[in-house]
Protein backbone atom coordinates (compact mmCIF):
# COMPACT_ATOMS: atom_id res chain seq x y z
CA UNK A 1 0.00 0.00 0.00
CA UNK A 2 1.43 3.35 -0.43
CA UNK A 3 3.43 4.81 2.11
CA UNK A 4 2.99 8.56 3.64
CA UNK A 5 5.36 10.80 1.23
CA UNK A 6 7.69 13.33 2.71
CA UNK A 7 6.63 17.04 2.35
CA UNK A 8 9.33 17.40 -0.16
CA UNK A 9 8.51 14.63 -2.37
CA UNK A 10 10.89 12.85 -4.75
CA UNK A 11 9.12 10.74 -7.74
CA UNK A 12 10.34 10.57 -11.35
CA UNK A 13 9.18 13.35 -12.77
CA UNK A 14 11.05 15.71 -10.48
CA UNK A 15 13.98 13.07 -11.82
CA UNK A 16 13.13 14.13 -14.93
CA UNK A 17 12.74 17.95 -14.65
CA UNK A 18 15.83 18.11 -12.25
CA UNK A 19 17.49 16.27 -15.08
CA UNK A 20 16.31 18.65 -18.07
CA UNK A 21 17.37 21.91 -15.55
CA UNK A 22 20.88 20.38 -15.06
CA UNK A 23 20.99 20.38 -19.14
CA UNK A 24 19.63 23.53 -18.96
CA UNK A 25 16.65 22.22 -21.41
CA UNK A 26 14.33 24.34 -22.54
CA UNK A 27 16.36 27.02 -20.89
CA UNK A 28 16.22 25.67 -17.12
CA UNK A 29 12.02 26.76 -17.77
CA UNK A 30 9.21 24.58 -16.57
CA UNK A 31 5.78 25.23 -17.70
CA UNK A 32 2.92 22.10 -17.35
CA UNK A 33 -0.64 22.40 -18.09
CA UNK A 34 -3.88 20.85 -16.98
CA UNK A 35 -5.93 19.83 -19.96
CA UNK A 36 -9.55 18.90 -19.43
CA UNK A 37 -11.99 18.72 -21.88
CA UNK A 38 -14.98 20.29 -21.15
CA UNK A 39 -17.25 17.09 -21.71
CA UNK A 40 -17.95 16.50 -17.75
CA UNK A 41 -16.98 17.63 -14.29
CA UNK A 42 -13.77 16.74 -12.95
CA UNK A 43 -12.98 14.00 -10.50
CA UNK A 44 -10.70 12.98 -7.77
CA UNK A 45 -8.32 11.71 -10.45
CA UNK A 46 -8.55 15.12 -12.13
CA UNK A 47 -7.37 16.19 -8.45
CA UNK A 48 -4.15 14.32 -8.92
CA UNK A 49 -3.68 15.74 -12.35
CA UNK A 50 -4.19 19.06 -10.97
CA UNK A 51 -2.29 18.72 -8.02
CA UNK A 52 1.00 17.55 -10.01
CA UNK A 53 0.83 20.34 -12.39
CA UNK A 54 0.13 22.70 -10.39
CA UNK A 55 2.42 21.43 -7.80
CA UNK A 56 5.22 21.39 -10.36
CA UNK A 57 4.99 24.65 -11.13
CA UNK A 58 4.99 26.10 -8.08
CA UNK A 59 8.07 23.90 -6.95
CA UNK A 60 10.37 24.74 -9.84
CA UNK A 61 8.80 28.66 -10.29
CA UNK A 62 7.19 27.74 -13.38
CA UNK A 63 3.75 27.92 -14.68
CA UNK A 64 0.89 26.38 -15.14
CA UNK A 65 -2.05 26.63 -17.44
CA UNK A 66 -5.68 25.60 -17.38
CA UNK A 67 -6.39 24.52 -21.26
CA UNK A 68 -9.64 23.55 -22.12
CA UNK A 69 -9.33 20.90 -24.35
CA UNK A 70 -12.24 21.26 -26.47
CA UNK A 71 -11.56 19.89 -29.71
CA UNK A 72 -14.50 17.62 -29.90
CA UNK A 73 -17.64 19.20 -29.85
CA UNK A 74 -19.90 16.28 -28.95
CA UNK A 75 -20.71 16.60 -25.14
CA UNK A 76 -18.69 19.91 -24.42
CA UNK A 77 -20.66 22.68 -22.98
CA UNK A 78 -19.81 25.87 -21.33
CA UNK A 79 -21.56 24.16 -17.67
CA UNK A 80 -18.83 21.86 -17.49
CA UNK A 81 -16.29 24.62 -18.42
CA UNK A 82 -17.37 26.90 -15.72
CA UNK A 83 -17.55 23.81 -13.70
CA UNK A 84 -13.77 23.39 -13.71
CA UNK A 85 -12.77 26.85 -13.46
CA UNK A 86 -14.26 26.71 -9.87
CA UNK A 87 -13.20 23.49 -9.27
CA UNK A 88 -9.34 24.02 -10.35
CA UNK A 89 -10.01 27.41 -7.94
CA UNK A 90 -11.52 25.81 -5.17
CA UNK A 91 -8.38 22.94 -5.06
CA UNK A 92 -6.64 25.76 -4.30
CA UNK A 93 -4.61 26.33 -7.74
CA UNK A 94 -4.13 29.35 -9.89
CA UNK A 95 -3.45 29.89 -14.02
CA UNK A 96 -2.55 33.28 -13.13
CA UNK A 97 -4.63 34.36 -15.92
CA UNK A 98 -3.30 31.27 -18.62
CA UNK A 99 -6.61 30.47 -18.91
CA UNK A 100 -6.70 28.67 -22.86
CA UNK A 101 -8.87 27.06 -25.43
CA UNK A 102 -7.88 24.64 -27.44
CA UNK A 103 -10.81 25.80 -29.95
CA UNK A 104 -8.86 28.84 -29.99
CA UNK A 105 -5.97 27.54 -31.92
CA UNK A 106 -8.74 25.50 -34.86
CA UNK A 107 -7.12 28.41 -37.45
CA UNK A 108 -3.71 27.76 -36.03
CA UNK A 109 -3.75 24.03 -36.89
CA UNK A 110 -5.68 24.13 -39.59
CA UNK A 111 -2.66 26.26 -41.23
CA UNK A 112 -0.44 23.54 -39.79
CA UNK A 113 -2.38 20.89 -41.14
CA UNK A 114 -1.94 22.34 -45.19
CA UNK A 115 1.58 22.36 -43.86
CA UNK A 116 1.86 18.88 -43.56
CA UNK A 117 0.10 18.24 -46.55
CA UNK A 118 2.41 20.46 -48.63
CA UNK A 119 5.22 18.82 -47.07
CA UNK A 120 4.32 15.77 -48.35
CA UNK A 121 3.47 14.31 -44.95
CA UNK A 122 -0.43 14.10 -44.81
CA UNK A 123 -3.16 13.00 -47.72
CA UNK A 124 -6.50 12.72 -47.42
CA UNK A 125 -8.17 9.15 -47.38
CA UNK A 126 -11.87 8.62 -48.80
CA UNK A 127 -12.27 5.05 -47.57
CA UNK A 128 -14.70 4.45 -45.54
CA UNK A 129 -14.12 4.52 -41.45
CA UNK A 130 -14.85 0.61 -41.32
CA UNK A 131 -12.15 0.41 -44.39
CA UNK A 132 -9.93 2.46 -42.79
CA UNK A 133 -10.26 -0.03 -39.65
CA UNK A 134 -9.29 -2.93 -41.61
CA UNK A 135 -6.43 -1.51 -43.62
CA UNK A 136 -4.71 -1.08 -40.21
CA UNK A 137 -4.18 -4.28 -39.12
CA UNK A 138 -3.41 -5.40 -35.81
CA UNK A 139 -0.63 -5.81 -33.58
CA UNK A 140 0.69 -9.47 -35.14
CA UNK A 141 -0.81 -8.30 -39.26
CA UNK A 142 0.84 -5.26 -40.68
CA UNK A 143 -1.34 -2.91 -42.05
CA UNK A 144 -2.15 -2.03 -45.70
CA UNK A 145 -1.90 1.91 -47.59
CA UNK A 146 -4.51 3.42 -48.68
CA UNK A 147 -5.27 3.45 -52.21
CA UNK A 148 -5.55 7.32 -51.55
CA UNK A 149 -2.05 7.39 -49.76
CA UNK A 150 -0.15 8.86 -53.24
CA UNK A 151 -2.92 11.93 -53.76
CA UNK A 152 -0.82 14.53 -55.06
CA UNK A 153 -0.66 17.63 -53.20
CA UNK A 154 -3.08 20.02 -55.17
CA UNK A 155 -5.77 17.49 -54.45
CA UNK A 156 -5.01 16.71 -51.43
CA UNK A 157 -4.92 20.69 -50.79
CA UNK A 158 -8.30 21.32 -53.10
CA UNK A 159 -10.22 18.20 -50.96
CA UNK A 160 -9.16 19.35 -47.42
CA UNK A 161 -10.31 22.55 -48.34
CA UNK A 162 -13.85 21.48 -49.35
CA UNK A 163 -13.87 19.44 -46.64
CA UNK A 164 -13.64 22.70 -44.65
CA UNK A 165 -16.19 24.52 -46.69
CA UNK A 166 -18.89 21.76 -45.82
CA UNK A 167 -19.04 20.05 -49.00
CA UNK A 168 -18.72 16.21 -47.83
CA UNK A 169 -20.97 14.29 -45.74
CA UNK A 170 -19.61 13.02 -42.04
CA UNK A 171 -16.88 10.21 -43.08
CA UNK A 172 -16.60 11.32 -46.81
CA UNK A 173 -12.96 11.73 -45.97
CA UNK A 174 -10.42 12.51 -43.40
CA UNK A 175 -6.81 14.06 -43.44
CA UNK A 176 -4.25 11.18 -42.42
CA UNK A 177 -0.70 12.08 -41.43
CA UNK A 178 1.51 9.81 -43.88
CA UNK A 179 3.45 7.42 -41.55
CA UNK A 180 4.12 3.92 -41.79
CA UNK A 181 1.69 1.27 -42.43
CA UNK A 182 4.21 -1.32 -41.33
CA UNK A 183 5.00 0.45 -37.83
CA UNK A 184 4.83 -1.47 -34.96
CA UNK A 185 3.01 0.94 -33.19
CA UNK A 186 -0.72 0.88 -34.59
CA UNK A 187 -0.79 4.55 -33.71
CA UNK A 188 1.94 5.76 -36.05
CA UNK A 189 0.13 3.45 -39.30
CA UNK A 190 -1.15 7.30 -40.67
CA UNK A 191 -3.60 8.05 -37.99
CA UNK A 192 -6.43 10.35 -38.53
CA UNK A 193 -5.60 13.82 -37.95
CA UNK A 194 -8.79 15.94 -39.23
CA UNK A 195 -12.32 14.09 -39.69
CA UNK A 196 -15.65 15.88 -40.68
CA UNK A 197 -17.69 16.10 -38.45
CA UNK A 198 -21.03 18.57 -39.05
CA UNK A 199 -21.96 19.48 -35.57
CA UNK A 200 -22.22 22.93 -33.93
CA UNK A 201 -19.05 23.38 -30.99
CA UNK A 202 -20.05 25.21 -28.04
CA UNK A 203 -17.26 27.72 -28.93
CA UNK A 204 -17.12 28.06 -32.55
CA UNK A 205 -20.73 27.29 -33.08
CA UNK A 206 -21.09 26.12 -36.84
CA UNK A 207 -17.87 28.29 -37.94
CA UNK A 208 -16.18 24.58 -38.18
CA UNK A 209 -17.05 21.06 -39.83
CA UNK A 210 -13.82 19.61 -39.55
CA UNK A 211 -12.25 18.90 -36.24
CA UNK A 212 -8.72 17.80 -35.36
CA UNK A 213 -8.16 14.40 -33.70
CA UNK A 214 -6.47 14.44 -29.82
CA UNK A 215 -3.43 13.60 -31.14
CA UNK A 216 -3.04 16.21 -33.69
CA UNK A 217 -4.82 19.26 -31.25
CA UNK A 218 -3.04 18.04 -28.33
CA UNK A 219 0.75 18.29 -28.79
CA UNK A 220 0.02 21.36 -31.12
CA UNK A 221 -1.58 23.01 -28.31
CA UNK A 222 1.23 22.01 -25.76
CA UNK A 223 4.07 23.31 -28.27
CA UNK A 224 2.11 26.74 -29.30
CA UNK A 225 2.13 27.82 -25.47
CA UNK A 226 5.46 26.81 -24.94
CA UNK A 227 4.59 23.84 -22.54
CA UNK A 228 8.37 22.25 -21.23
CA UNK A 229 6.41 18.88 -20.01
CA UNK A 230 3.61 17.76 -20.90
CA UNK A 231 2.20 15.57 -18.02
CA UNK A 232 -0.60 12.70 -19.06
CA UNK A 233 -1.70 9.31 -18.24
CA UNK A 234 -0.13 6.06 -19.23
CA UNK A 235 -2.91 5.00 -21.75
CA UNK A 236 -1.06 8.14 -23.84
CA UNK A 237 2.47 6.18 -23.88
CA UNK A 238 1.70 4.65 -27.66
CA UNK A 239 1.39 8.41 -28.87
CA UNK A 240 4.53 9.84 -27.67
CA UNK A 241 6.22 8.75 -30.96
CA UNK A 242 2.97 10.14 -32.46
CA UNK A 243 3.20 13.60 -30.66
CA UNK A 244 6.97 13.44 -31.24
CA UNK A 245 6.48 13.19 -35.49
CA UNK A 246 4.17 16.38 -35.40
CA UNK A 247 5.93 18.43 -33.43
CA UNK A 248 8.61 17.40 -34.97
CA UNK A 249 7.48 18.50 -38.49
CA UNK A 250 5.60 21.75 -37.43
CA UNK A 251 7.27 23.40 -34.25
CA UNK A 252 10.34 21.97 -34.19
CA UNK A 253 11.95 24.91 -32.01
CA UNK A 254 9.34 23.85 -29.22
CA UNK A 255 9.67 20.36 -28.03
CA UNK A 256 7.52 19.80 -24.91
CA UNK A 257 8.21 16.05 -23.62
CA UNK A 258 5.94 13.93 -23.05
CA UNK A 259 5.45 11.94 -19.34
CA UNK A 260 2.95 9.74 -18.58
CA UNK A 261 1.71 8.59 -15.13
CA UNK A 262 -0.50 6.27 -13.36
CA UNK A 263 -4.16 7.17 -13.40
CA UNK A 264 -5.48 7.28 -10.45
CA UNK A 265 -7.89 4.13 -9.44
CA UNK A 266 -10.00 4.28 -6.80
CA UNK A 267 -11.75 1.05 -5.24
CA UNK A 268 -15.09 1.32 -4.62
CA UNK A 269 -15.05 4.34 -7.01
CA UNK A 270 -15.46 4.78 -11.02
CA UNK A 271 -13.69 7.63 -12.22
CA UNK A 272 -13.96 7.05 -16.04
CA UNK A 273 -15.90 10.24 -17.44
CA UNK A 274 -18.23 8.24 -19.59
CA UNK A 275 -19.51 5.94 -16.30
CA UNK A 276 -19.93 9.16 -14.26
CA UNK A 277 -22.14 10.67 -17.03
CA UNK A 278 -24.04 7.40 -17.01
CA UNK A 279 -24.64 8.00 -13.04
CA UNK A 280 -25.98 11.34 -13.69
CA UNK A 281 -28.19 11.31 -17.00
CA UNK A 282 -30.20 7.90 -15.91
CA UNK A 283 -30.67 9.42 -12.31
CA UNK A 284 -28.62 7.14 -10.35
CA UNK A 285 -27.57 9.88 -8.72
CA UNK A 286 -29.02 13.19 -7.70
CA UNK A 287 -26.50 15.56 -10.54
CA UNK A 288 -22.60 16.14 -10.61
CA UNK A 289 -22.56 17.65 -7.15
CA UNK A 290 -24.37 14.49 -5.40
CA UNK A 291 -22.54 13.92 -2.47
CA UNK A 292 -21.56 10.59 -3.10
CA UNK A 293 -19.90 10.95 -6.52
CA UNK A 294 -15.85 11.47 -6.69
CA UNK A 295 -16.79 14.34 -8.58
CA UNK A 296 -14.60 17.58 -7.05
CA UNK A 297 -17.85 19.38 -6.82
CA UNK A 298 -19.73 16.50 -5.09
CA UNK A 299 -16.73 15.94 -2.69
CA UNK A 300 -16.58 19.65 -1.20
CA UNK A 301 -20.64 19.50 -1.11
CA UNK A 302 -20.08 16.06 0.91
CA UNK A 303 -17.80 18.27 2.96
CA UNK A 304 -13.83 17.17 2.08
CA UNK A 305 -11.73 20.33 2.16
CA UNK A 306 -9.42 21.27 -0.53
CA UNK A 307 -7.06 20.41 1.88
CA UNK A 308 -7.48 17.09 2.43
CA UNK A 309 -7.84 16.23 -1.28
CA UNK A 310 -4.49 18.09 -1.61
CA UNK A 311 -2.94 15.74 1.02
CA UNK A 312 -4.85 12.72 -0.15
CA UNK A 313 -2.86 13.86 -3.51
CA UNK A 314 0.44 14.14 -1.64
CA UNK A 315 0.29 11.00 -0.14
CA UNK A 316 -0.34 8.80 -3.04
CA UNK A 317 2.58 10.65 -5.35
CA UNK A 318 2.41 9.40 -8.47
CA UNK A 319 4.17 6.21 -9.87
CA UNK A 320 4.38 4.65 -13.80
CA UNK A 321 2.24 1.34 -12.67
CA UNK A 322 -1.59 1.35 -12.41
CA UNK A 323 -2.53 0.21 -9.06
CA UNK A 324 -5.65 0.95 -7.16
CA UNK A 325 -5.65 2.76 -3.97
CA UNK A 326 -7.93 1.94 -1.19
CA UNK A 327 -10.22 4.82 -0.86
CA UNK A 328 -10.17 4.30 3.04
CA UNK A 329 -6.85 6.58 2.28
CA UNK A 330 -8.98 9.48 1.24
CA UNK A 331 -11.60 8.97 4.04
CA UNK A 332 -8.42 9.00 6.47
CA UNK A 333 -6.95 12.03 4.60
CA UNK A 334 -10.54 13.65 4.87
CA UNK A 335 -10.70 12.71 8.92
CA UNK A 336 -7.67 13.47 10.24
CA UNK A 337 -8.25 17.40 8.46
CA UNK A 338 -11.87 17.81 9.78
CA UNK A 339 -10.58 16.21 13.03
CA UNK A 340 -7.88 19.01 13.55
CA UNK A 341 -10.44 22.20 12.86
CA UNK A 342 -14.06 20.64 13.10
CA UNK A 343 -16.01 22.53 15.83
CA UNK A 344 -17.49 19.97 18.07
CA UNK A 345 -21.45 19.83 18.65
CA UNK A 346 -23.95 17.19 20.49
CA UNK A 347 -26.78 16.18 18.18
CA UNK A 348 -29.05 13.39 17.78
CA UNK A 349 -29.85 11.67 14.46
CA UNK A 350 -32.66 9.13 16.03
CA UNK A 351 -33.90 10.93 19.01
CA UNK A 352 -35.51 9.38 22.29
CA UNK A 353 -37.37 11.10 24.49
CA UNK A 354 -36.24 11.85 28.55
CA UNK A 355 -37.78 13.92 31.16
CA UNK A 356 -35.71 14.19 33.95
CA UNK A 357 -38.46 13.50 36.83
CA UNK A 358 -36.70 15.94 39.59
CA UNK A 359 -35.58 18.59 37.51
CA UNK A 360 -37.67 21.83 38.28
CA UNK A 361 -40.08 22.89 35.19
CA UNK A 362 -39.13 25.59 33.15
CA UNK A 363 -35.80 25.81 34.83
CA UNK A 364 -33.03 26.16 32.06
CA UNK A 365 -29.32 25.81 32.44
CA UNK A 366 -26.28 26.87 30.53
CA UNK A 367 -23.21 24.81 30.43
CA UNK A 368 -20.35 26.43 28.58
CA UNK A 369 -18.60 23.94 26.26
CA UNK A 370 -15.28 23.32 24.73
CA UNK A 371 -15.52 23.68 20.74
CA UNK A 372 -12.58 21.51 20.55
CA UNK A 373 -10.97 19.30 23.27
CA UNK A 374 -7.35 20.02 22.06
CA UNK A 375 -7.90 23.65 20.82
CA UNK A 376 -8.69 26.25 23.30
CA UNK A 377 -8.22 29.11 20.49
CA UNK A 378 -11.66 27.42 19.25
CA UNK A 379 -13.34 29.03 21.90
CA UNK A 380 -16.37 27.84 24.11
CA UNK A 381 -20.38 28.02 23.58
CA UNK A 382 -23.24 27.83 25.75
CA UNK A 383 -25.47 24.47 25.68
CA UNK A 384 -28.66 24.38 27.46
CA UNK A 385 -29.98 22.27 29.23
CA UNK A 386 -33.50 21.20 30.36
CA UNK A 387 -36.07 19.04 31.90
CA UNK A 388 -36.99 17.39 28.70
CA UNK A 389 -34.24 16.03 26.91
CA UNK A 390 -33.48 14.06 23.91
CA UNK A 391 -30.62 10.64 23.85
CA UNK A 392 -29.63 8.77 20.93
CA UNK A 393 -32.48 5.79 20.86
CA UNK A 394 -29.65 3.20 20.92
CA UNK A 395 -28.15 4.44 24.34
CA UNK A 396 -30.91 3.31 25.86
CA UNK A 397 -31.83 -0.19 25.97
CA UNK A 398 -34.99 -2.83 27.88
CA UNK A 399 -32.58 -5.49 28.26
CA UNK A 400 -29.08 -4.36 27.97
CA UNK A 401 -26.50 -7.21 27.75
CA UNK A 402 -23.46 -6.75 30.70
CA UNK A 403 -21.15 -4.74 29.51
CA UNK A 404 -23.27 -2.09 27.89
CA UNK A 405 -22.35 1.57 29.58
CA UNK A 406 -25.11 3.29 28.80
CA UNK A 407 -28.72 3.81 29.98
CA UNK A 408 -30.81 0.92 30.94
CA UNK A 409 -33.33 -0.69 34.02
CA UNK A 410 -31.22 0.06 37.46
CA UNK A 411 -28.62 2.25 35.15
CA UNK A 412 -27.22 5.61 35.15
CA UNK A 413 -24.98 7.49 32.82
CA UNK A 414 -23.41 10.77 32.71
CA UNK A 415 -24.99 13.17 30.53
CA UNK A 416 -21.79 14.70 27.95
CA UNK A 417 -21.36 18.44 29.81
CA UNK A 418 -23.68 18.18 32.58
CA UNK A 419 -24.79 15.64 34.69
CA UNK A 420 -25.14 11.82 35.20
CA UNK A 421 -28.70 10.39 35.11
CA UNK A 422 -30.28 7.55 36.47
CA UNK A 423 -33.43 5.47 34.69
CA UNK A 424 -36.52 5.44 36.81
CA UNK A 425 -39.18 4.28 34.39
CA UNK A 426 -40.39 3.98 30.51
CA UNK A 427 -43.70 4.74 28.42
CA UNK A 428 -44.51 2.35 25.87
CA UNK A 429 -46.83 2.84 22.63
CA UNK A 430 -49.38 0.78 23.81
CA UNK A 431 -50.24 -0.95 20.07
CA UNK A 432 -46.14 -1.39 18.75
CA UNK A 433 -44.90 -1.92 22.38
CA UNK A 434 -41.83 0.58 21.33
CA UNK A 435 -40.35 2.61 24.39
CA UNK A 436 -41.42 6.40 23.11
CA UNK A 437 -40.11 7.96 26.33
CA UNK A 438 -37.95 7.25 29.28
CA UNK A 439 -38.02 9.27 32.98
CA UNK A 440 -34.63 9.55 34.58
CA UNK A 441 -33.60 11.56 37.71
CA UNK A 442 -30.86 13.67 38.08
CA UNK A 443 -27.65 14.00 40.85
CA UNK A 444 -27.27 17.88 41.07
CA UNK A 445 -24.20 16.82 42.50
CA UNK A 446 -22.73 15.66 39.32
CA UNK A 447 -21.97 18.45 37.23
CA UNK A 448 -18.90 18.38 35.96
CA UNK A 449 -18.18 16.54 39.12
CA UNK A 450 -17.58 12.62 40.03
CA UNK A 451 -20.10 11.25 42.34
CA UNK A 452 -19.67 12.62 45.96
CA UNK A 453 -19.96 8.47 46.69
CA UNK A 454 -16.96 7.81 44.60
CA UNK A 455 -19.48 5.01 42.74
CA UNK A 456 -18.46 4.62 39.10
CA UNK A 457 -20.41 5.45 36.17
CA UNK A 458 -18.16 4.89 33.26
CA UNK A 459 -20.58 5.70 30.58
CA UNK A 460 -20.91 9.21 28.98
CA UNK A 461 -23.52 9.77 26.44
CA UNK A 462 -24.67 13.15 24.04
CA UNK A 463 -28.07 14.61 24.65
CA UNK A 464 -29.56 18.26 23.45
CA UNK A 465 -32.77 19.85 25.21
CA UNK A 466 -35.62 19.55 23.76
CA UNK A 467 -37.03 23.19 24.10
CA UNK A 468 -33.75 24.39 22.55
CA UNK A 469 -32.85 22.11 19.78
CA UNK A 470 -33.38 22.59 16.50
CA UNK A 471 -34.77 19.67 13.97
CA UNK A 472 -32.76 18.72 11.33
CA UNK A 473 -31.98 16.57 8.21
CA UNK A 474 -29.38 14.05 8.43
CA UNK A 475 -28.25 12.19 5.00
CA UNK A 476 -25.77 9.58 6.03
CA UNK A 477 -23.59 8.35 2.73
CA UNK A 478 -22.00 5.24 2.21
CA UNK A 479 -19.53 3.78 -0.65
CA UNK A 480 -21.36 4.41 -3.66
CA UNK A 481 -20.79 0.99 -4.70
CA UNK A 482 -20.39 -2.52 -2.81
CA UNK A 483 -17.71 -4.08 -5.13
CA UNK A 484 -14.05 -2.99 -4.83
CA UNK A 485 -13.38 -2.84 -8.00
CA UNK A 486 -16.34 -1.55 -10.15
CA UNK A 487 -14.66 0.38 -12.58
CA UNK A 488 -12.61 -2.74 -13.99
CA UNK A 489 -13.19 -3.65 -17.61
CA UNK A 490 -16.22 -5.33 -19.13
CA UNK A 491 -17.92 -4.88 -15.17
CA UNK A 492 -21.34 -3.80 -15.61
CA UNK A 493 -20.95 -1.52 -12.55
CA UNK A 494 -24.65 -0.21 -12.38
CA UNK A 495 -24.86 -3.68 -11.15
CA UNK A 496 -22.85 -3.35 -8.16
CA UNK A 497 -24.42 0.44 -6.99
CA UNK A 498 -24.82 0.28 -3.34
CA UNK A 499 -28.60 -0.17 -2.48
CA UNK A 500 -27.48 1.56 0.99
CA UNK A 501 -25.50 4.42 -0.13
CA UNK A 502 -27.86 7.15 1.28
CA UNK A 503 -29.81 7.09 4.18
CA UNK A 504 -31.92 10.12 4.99
CA UNK A 505 -33.05 10.88 8.64
CA UNK A 506 -36.06 13.29 8.92
CA UNK A 507 -36.30 13.66 12.63
CA UNK A 508 -32.97 14.32 13.85
CA UNK A 509 -32.04 17.14 16.39
CA UNK A 510 -28.81 19.07 16.21
CA UNK A 511 -27.77 21.60 19.24
CA UNK A 512 -29.26 25.17 19.49
CA UNK A 513 -25.76 26.67 18.12
CA UNK A 514 -26.15 24.98 14.61
CA UNK A 515 -29.49 27.15 14.23
CA UNK A 516 -27.84 29.65 11.66
CA UNK A 517 -24.92 27.32 11.30
CA UNK A 518 -23.15 28.60 7.50
CA UNK A 519 -23.66 26.40 4.54
CA UNK A 520 -20.47 24.77 3.47
CA UNK A 521 -19.41 24.37 7.48
CA UNK A 522 -17.84 21.13 8.93
CA UNK A 523 -18.65 19.88 12.81
CA UNK A 524 -17.83 17.08 14.27
CA UNK A 525 -21.10 15.69 15.84
CA UNK A 526 -19.42 14.07 19.11
CA UNK A 527 -19.71 10.09 18.83
CA UNK A 528 -21.06 9.86 15.63
CA UNK A 529 -18.61 11.49 13.00
CA UNK A 530 -18.21 14.48 10.70
CA UNK A 531 -21.40 16.53 9.48
CA UNK A 532 -21.35 19.35 6.91
CA UNK A 533 -24.29 21.59 6.12
CA UNK A 534 -25.35 20.90 2.72
CA UNK A 535 -24.94 24.08 0.56
CA UNK A 536 -28.30 23.13 -1.42
CA UNK A 537 -30.83 22.10 0.26
CA UNK A 538 -30.34 24.05 4.07
CA UNK A 539 -33.47 26.51 4.37
CA UNK A 540 -33.02 29.54 7.10
CA UNK A 541 -33.81 27.87 10.41
CA UNK A 542 -33.60 24.01 8.95
CA UNK A 543 -30.38 22.73 8.59
CA UNK A 544 -29.70 20.15 6.35
CA UNK A 545 -26.06 17.90 6.79
CA UNK A 546 -24.28 15.30 5.27
CA UNK A 547 -22.63 13.17 6.98
CA UNK A 548 -18.87 13.37 5.47
CA UNK A 549 -17.26 10.55 7.04
CA UNK A 550 -17.91 8.47 10.26
CA UNK A 551 -15.32 8.77 13.48
CA UNK A 552 -14.08 5.10 12.88
CA UNK A 553 -11.08 5.17 10.52
CA UNK A 554 -10.30 1.85 8.95
CA UNK A 555 -7.21 3.17 6.99
CA UNK A 556 -5.46 2.90 10.39
CA UNK A 557 -5.93 -0.47 10.76
CA UNK A 558 -5.01 -1.13 7.31
CA UNK A 559 -1.90 0.47 7.41
CA UNK A 560 -0.90 -1.10 10.89
CA UNK A 561 -1.85 -4.37 9.29
CA UNK A 562 -4.92 -5.13 11.50
P1 LIG B 1 -11.86 11.03 -21.32
O1 LIG B 1 -12.02 9.57 -21.09
O2 LIG B 1 -13.12 11.75 -21.65
O3 LIG B 1 -10.67 11.43 -22.15
P2 LIG B 1 -10.32 11.84 -19.09
O4 LIG B 1 -10.60 11.27 -17.76
O5 LIG B 1 -9.07 11.49 -19.79
O6 LIG B 1 -11.58 11.53 -19.88
P3 LIG B 1 -9.70 14.60 -19.60
O7 LIG B 1 -10.60 15.75 -19.43
O8 LIG B 1 -9.19 14.28 -20.95
O9 LIG B 1 -10.47 13.38 -18.99
O10 LIG B 1 -8.51 14.67 -18.57
C1 LIG B 1 -7.80 15.84 -18.28
C2 LIG B 1 -6.50 15.49 -17.63
O11 LIG B 1 -6.72 14.78 -16.42
C3 LIG B 1 -5.66 14.60 -18.52
O12 LIG B 1 -4.33 15.08 -18.49
C4 LIG B 1 -5.77 13.26 -17.91
O13 LIG B 1 -4.62 12.52 -18.13
C5 LIG B 1 -5.98 13.58 -16.42
N1 LIG B 1 -6.74 12.53 -15.77
C6 LIG B 1 -7.96 12.09 -16.10
N2 LIG B 1 -8.33 11.07 -15.30
C7 LIG B 1 -7.32 10.86 -14.44
C8 LIG B 1 -7.08 9.94 -13.37
N3 LIG B 1 -7.98 9.02 -13.04
N4 LIG B 1 -5.92 10.03 -12.71
C9 LIG B 1 -5.02 10.96 -13.03
N5 LIG B 1 -5.17 11.84 -14.02
C10 LIG B 1 -6.30 11.81 -14.73
MG1 LIG C 1 -8.75 12.38 -21.97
Amino acid sequence: MTQPTTSNPTDFIRDIIDEDIRTNKHAGRVATRFPPEPNGYIHIGHAKSVCLNFGLARQYQGTCNLRLDDTDPAGESMEFVESIIRDVHWLGFDWEGRLFYASDYFEKLYAFAIELIKSGNAYICSLSPDEIREHRGTFTELGKESPYRNRSVEENLNLFERMRAGEFEDGAHVLRAKIDMAAANIVMRDPIIYRIKHEPHYRTETRWVIYPMYDFAHCLSDALEGITHSICTLEFENNRPLYDWIVERLIPANRPKQVEFARLSLSYTVLSKRRLIELVQKGYVKGWDDPRMPTVTGMRRRGYSPEAIRKFCAEIGVAKNDNLIDVALLEHCVRDDLNERAPRVMSVLRPLRVVIDNYPENQVEEFECANHPQRPDMGTRQVPFSKVLYIERDDFLENPPKKYHRLGPGREVRLRNAYIIKFENMVKDEHTGEVVEIHCTYDSQTRNAPPADGRKVPGVIHWVSADHAVPAEVRLYDRLFSIEDPGSEGEDFVRHLNPDSLETLTTCYVEQSLKDANPGSSYQFERLGYFCVDEKDTKAGKPVFNRVVPLRDSWTKIAEGK
